[in-house]
């Protein structure tokens, strides 16, 4: 941890949109040089958690910093200083594959763009549709542009959610290994799935969130507790019990009802 500044520090942040609580308040820092995920089921809050970090979204409170940016008042200045793959977004539908990252490597001032892009798109296989639009690709290609577009300019900090998705157990693999070189060679990465199995290969810490609240937190040995139960053990008890616990208050609340 030394003495540099966390790239990621958020205070008390919490998230509701009307009257559901999508995020309870939580603190998470990330530092330099981690790779860092949240895991849970679907709906627990880890697209909200993301939006939040990265700017998309505004915090109901707490704050938020990243790369020593304040995100809630500065969130382009945050947007402009990081690398983002959203969950489930496409490249813009009119646009070839080359031409979506030659705009995006204009966009980030990246040198040898041709060449940078020529090696994207024959790194994720995309030479047959690299002038193809983006609208009439297939979903696992328009997210290998769309971490193309991430990976090429080397973001310091990096936030993805559910990145492999749609992708081919090949690709899978082989962004896996670009992302843990990545972190070796002084990048930061936060992000988010659902697949646990990320954790065990990839993550140095991690944090468990079901129902906005986070559940565990902590290096992914710290979770195992040196035990013989498996990550998806931990996970699967945590869950549970949360589950448990939210069905229980239900029941308090429908009998006080009464
Ligand atoms: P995850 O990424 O873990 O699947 P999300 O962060 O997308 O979860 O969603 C958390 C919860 O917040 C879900 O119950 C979802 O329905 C709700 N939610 C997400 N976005 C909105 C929104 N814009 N308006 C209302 N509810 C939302």
């Amino acid at each position: 941890m030394g003495d540099n500044p966390p790239l990621v520090k958020a205070v008390d942040m919490a998230k509701k949109y009307g009257d559901f609580i999508a995020l309870y308040p939580l603190n998470v820092e990330v530092n330099s040089g981690e790779f860092f995920g949240v895991f849970g089921p679907n709906g627990a809050g880890k697209s909200t958690f993301i939006k939040l970090l990265t700017g998309q979204l505004k915090p109901s409170k707490g704050q938020i910093e990243v790369l020593g940016i304040n995100a809630i008042k500065s969130p382009q200045k945050v947007k402009a200083n990081i690398g983002i793959v959203p969950e489930s977004e496409s490249p813009p539908s009119y646009l070839t594959p080359v031409e979506f990252l030659q705009f995006v490597a204009k966009l980030r001032d990246i040198e040898n763009s041709e060449a940078e892009v020529e090696y994207w798109i024959d790194w994720f296989g995309l030479e047959d549709k690299r002038h193809t639009m983006c609208k009439d690709l297939s979903k696992g290609q328009r997210q290998k542009v769309m971490l193309a577009s991430a990976f090429i300019h080397k973001p310091k900090l990096l936030f993805l959610d559910e990145p492999f998705a749609n992708l081919d157990p090949i690709y899978q693999r082989k962004c896996r290994e670009w992302l843990i070189e990545h972190v070796r060679n002084g990048g930061t990465i936060f992000l988010c799935s659902h697949v646990l199995e990320m954790a065990e290969r990839m993550c140095n810490r991690m944090a468990i969130i079901n129902d906005g609240k986070v559940l565990a937190a902590g290096t992914v040995r710290g979770l195992k507790n040196n035990s013989e139960e498996t990550l998806e053990d931990v996970f699967i008890r945590l869950v549970g019990k949360s589950i448990e616990d939210v069905e229980k208050q239900l029941e308090q609340e429908a009998n006080e009802e009464e």
